[in-house]
């Protein structure tokens, strides 16, 4: 691993920060204390920068030794926690009890102020670079609100770039994908009204319970019978309400809900076709009514070949051949990231941060476990990889 000076030094003050984040977590639109904090550390620095870019976003902006060449690019980290009760398995847990860097965002923000802090004293390349701080990555609605807050516009960029820390590989294995990286997600809720009444007397009521099995258990075909298995989908129901807590009333109501993974269109436009239709005919069967809500939260996040193609090559020189991925399988998680890479080209990579002899290590636990975190090890590969491709981007000398 080839790992520069000045950023193997400032491991430890960059350590020390996303510490900090780690325990104080807050989720999509309410990182006050991220947005503050990264403020903070920006202006001390000496590096310009602009807030409230999508409710509680941050631009920073570092130009070049020269910028006669117009040219720009951008580096976005997500900077939003979850709604987790956090594990006390370290030092830094969360101070706010329910809430948790669960996915690592706090190492991808640390990161990128390590990276501004590199390229803000070693300046070593010709145009600028926007580092962009994004809330609510994990709700898939940050991205979007950057940019209905202008982004674009304001701060133009020719290429733009993220990376996600990985527990599923070894720590600095990079995985790259040529094209898919991540799944679109949807979100759906179907309600059941039927007629509530004594639990002892079910043939005077419209049972909304008996209905929504049926309905839970059919949606599960819709994968397994009507999906071609090449073309990966997946459907999973998260949540049932229904009930009083009285052991003997059976309810008027309930309701489910989950969600859709895919990346083909056509097929998420059928799947959400059959969720209705399963719905409202088995609810229709038995005399009762079926509601529902279909939702897209995120498109898939499609990498540029070219720009993966350049991320590949980078990676190969600081880690090697061995230590890189170019196909690797995508996942069916969701990120927002896409929605940069539908107006600008790029590459979202993933880089590995698990403790190789030990699953059990906090760091290989998997993103969302309520004993995850992130790899502080991670930090200097990640400021390193941010620093090489923007100088390979951006070279001073043409
Ligand atoms: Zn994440
Ligand atoms: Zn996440």
């Amino acid at each position: 691993m080839k790992i520069r000076p000045y950023i193997i030094d400032i491991k430890y003050e960059i350590t020390k920060y996303r510490r900090i984040l780690h325990q104080n977590p807050q989720t999509a639109f309410k990182e006050s204390f991220a947005s503050d904090f990264i403020a903070d550390k920006l202006r001390k620095w000496g590096i310009a920068f602009e807030r409230n870019i999508g409710k509680t976003g941050i631009v920073a902006t570092i130009k070049g030794k020269k910028s006669d060449s117009n040219k720009s690019i951008g580096i976005r980290a997500d900077i939003d926690a979850l709604d987790i009760l956090e594990e006390d398995n370290k030092k830094w847990v969360s101070n706010i009890k329910g809430k948790m860097h669960g996915c690592g965002h706090d190492g991808h923000s640390a990161a990128l102020l390590g990276a501004a802090k590199y390229l803000k004293e070693n300046n070593n390349f010709n145009g600028t670079v926007n580092l962009i701080f994004q809330p609510a990555e994990e709700n898939g609605q940050g991205a979007k609100a950057m940019i209905d807050d202008g982004i674009l516009k304001r701060f133009p960029c020719d290429f733009i770039y993220a990376m996600h820390n990985w527990p599923y590989c070894p720590l600095g294995y990079f995985e790259i994908n040529e094209k898919e990286s991540m799944a679109a997600v949807d979100h759906f809720k179907v309600i059941i009204d039927g007629k509530g009444g004594h639990a002892s007397k079910p043939h005077t009521t419209i049972d909304p319970i008996i209905i929504s099995s049926q309905i839970i258990n059919s949606l599960q075909t819709i994968i397994s019978r009507e999906t071609d298995p090449f073309t990966p989908a997946v459907l999973s129901v998260t949540n049932i309400n229904g009930g009083t807590g009285a052991f003997n009333v059976i309810p008027s109501q309930t309701s489910f809900s989950g969600t859709v993974r895919s990346y083909d269109k056509n097929l998420k436009r059928h799947i959400e076709k059959r969720i209705r239709e399963i719905s409202y005919e088995i609810a229709n069967a038995h005399k009762a009514i079926a509601t529902c809500t279909y939702e897209t939260r995120t498109q898939p996040t499609k990498n540029h070949k070219e720009h993966a193609q350049i991320c590949i090559n980078i990676a190969k020189e600081m880690v090697g051949d061995t230590m890189v991925s170019k196909d690797p399988t995508p996942s069916m998680g969701g990120e927002d990231f896409g929605v940069f890479l539908e107006h600008i080209p790029g590459a979202y990579i993933k880089i590995g941060q698990a403790v190789d002899d030990d699953p059990n290590h906090r760091c290989s636990k998997g993103l969302h476990n309520a004993g995850y975190d992130f790899n502080d090890d991670l930090l200097p590969i990640t400021i390193e990889y941010w620093a090489r491709l923007v100088e390979h981007l951006l070279p001073l000398k043409d």
